[in-house]
């Protein structure tokens, strides 16, 4: 197999393979080849997990903010040289193109990892004076935090997760995506190269079921989970028996207004990439992209030239723009979603079926498709598809755009196409969303923080507002005046 890992899980520094649980393997959607086969995990791992989580903590959490700095840095490193190798696994697991994969994946994890590291030495409390004492805080890490993967971008998920929980000194328990399982082991293997003690990161292979289990285990103190918005409700009632604290990362439908102002090559070039960028599967991709009615037709125009450009083909050759979608289940879920677009009555401006690929006759791959005439009640407006389906309605007034921009339940992200300084500013504000970004789409530095806002999310990851989702305030009032007693 292509990309066998040593063993399926990753616990207390090594590598552990666990065959009374139900095998599994990995599929590279651009062939239906198996990649890797590997073991769910059982119980009985879980809990050797645990245990390995609760020393490997104990010992981490003892470090200076600085020493964990350094090895966290170190780790960054290795990960940036070992990018090529990582990123070809990443291609077969997820079907991604490699020139996203060498780009976008190991070396967005590697950023976070650096960036982390760099503030694991100013991880600090405040001091607060008063007539007759002063107090302090501390900011003291959770204890052992749970990470709970999607497949659409594994190791970047992964390393935004473990980066902020280990800088604080926690512990962490990995499960990934049981599509995607591959690059969290790499992960795990580079941080003990760097120096991070055994039980500090571990990787465990599962489904649903691990990720209940993670979710409501008692001695697990945070779970943080990227995934669908159903599967976030499900982790918060699991973490709410034991009041764990939660971080969800969810879906979304988002927005992109673009004015009749705007540069409309760039706001093409934002909706293109903004929609069709990892065969569309990433959650704040702006699906719903409104545009002012006066510049409606040259968009359109301009938007179905440019996605007949896109390649799709073999996502190991450097040259291709799109690979296949994961998975034959996704692949079934956008197909059913573009011929309901159809069905509705929204018009197709290109692609709206599955696509052939020479030499590739097994590859799960479908066309770019951009619906016109999209009316905002539709199924296809209103639901997350999770592939490269764009939908264009019209406007005619910012109150119009910002009313059907925000009629969602979701609220992941935002974008903006606009020269009028002022408008862009207030339409930001308006707009209900984690991240909003004007004149460009779905860019995410490591330094700002990103979530959702309603449906989409709760807590921040990236930016120093993580650092606060990874640890918890101690206060310490210290008396330097008499006490005093009214009885
Ligand atoms: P999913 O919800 O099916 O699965 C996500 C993870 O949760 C998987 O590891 C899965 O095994 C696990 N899981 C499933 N049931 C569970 C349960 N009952 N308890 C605990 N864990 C459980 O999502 P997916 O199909 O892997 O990914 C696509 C979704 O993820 C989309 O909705 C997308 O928008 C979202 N996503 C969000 C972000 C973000 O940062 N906001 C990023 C990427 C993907």
């Amino acid at each position: 197999m292509r990309a066998q890992p040593p063993a399926s899980h990753y616990v207390d520094g090594a590598y552990v393979e666990d065959e009374a649980g139900e095998a599994f393997e990995s599929i590279y959607p651009a062939t239906g080849e198996a990649i890797a086969r590997l073991h769910m995990a059982t119980p009985a791992l879980f809990d050797r997990a645990l245990a390995a989580a609760k020393r490997g903590q104990a010992e981490w959490a003892a470090k200076s903010g600085a020493e964990r700095g350094r090895i966290l840095r170190r780790a960054a490193e290795i990960l940036r040289e070992k990018n090529d190798a990582i990123s070809e696994i990443e291609t077969l697991d997820t079907g991604k193109a490699v020139q996203e994969t060498l780009v976008a994946d190991a070396a967005s994890g590697a950023d976070c990892i650096e960036y982390f590291g760099a503030l694991a030495a100013d991880i600090r409390g405040s001091h607060i004076e008063f007539p007759n004492g002063f107090a302090y805080t501390r900011r003291e890490p959770l204890g052992i935090c749970a990470g709970i993967g999607a497949w659409n971008y594994p190791i970047q998920i992964a390393s935004w997760k473990s980066a902020p929980a280990l800088a604080c000194g926690n512990a962490m328990i990995f499960k990934p995506s049981e599509v995607t399982p591959l690059t969290a082991l790499k992960l795990a293997e580079i941080y003990t190269e760097a120096g991070v003690p055994a039980g500090v990161f571990n990787v465990l292979q599962g489904g649903g079921a691990l990720g209940a289990m993670l979710s409501s285990h008692p001695a697990i103190d945070k779970v943080s989970v990227t995934g669908s918005v159903g599967t976030g409700a499900k982790v918060m009632g699991g973490a709410a028996e034991t009041t764990k604290h939660v971080t969800l990362e969810l879906g979304g439908k988002s927005p992109i207004l673009v004015f009749a102002d705007a540069d409309l090559d760039a706001a093409v070039s934002g909706a293109i990439l903004g929609n069709f960028y990892s065969t569309g599967q990433i959650c704040s991709n702006g699906t719903r992209v409104f545009v002012e009615r006066s510049v409606r037709q040259a968009f359109v125009e301009k938007l179905a030239e440019r996605a007949k450009a896109i390649r799709l083909g073999d996502p190991l050759d450097p040259e291709t723009h799109l690979g296949p979608l994961v998975s034959k289940a996704q692949y079934d879920r956008v197909l059913s979603y573009m011929e309901l677009g159809r069905s509705q009555g929204a018009t197709l401006a290109c692609g709206g079926k599955a696509a052939e690929v020479a030499g590739l006759p097994n590859g799960l791959f479908v066309e770019p498709t951009i619906f016109t005439d999209v009316d905002d009640t539709m199924r296809i407006a209103r639901e997350e598809i999770f592939g490269p389906v764009m939908c264009v309605m019209d406007f005619d007034s910012e109150d119009e755009a910002i009313r059907r921009a925000n009629a969602t339940d979701f609220g992941l992200a935002a974008g903006i196409y606009t020269r009028d300084l002022s408008r862009a500013h207030r339409m930001a504000a308006r707009v209900a969303a984690g991240t909003v970004w004007v004149n460009s789409y779905n860019l995410t530095p490591v330094e700002m923080p990103f979530g959702g806002v309603k449906r989409s999310g709760i807590g921040r990851e990236n930016g120093r507002e993580a650092l606060e989702h990874y640890s918890q305030v101690k206060s310490v009032y210290l008396a330097t005046g008499p006490e005093e007693a009214p009885y």
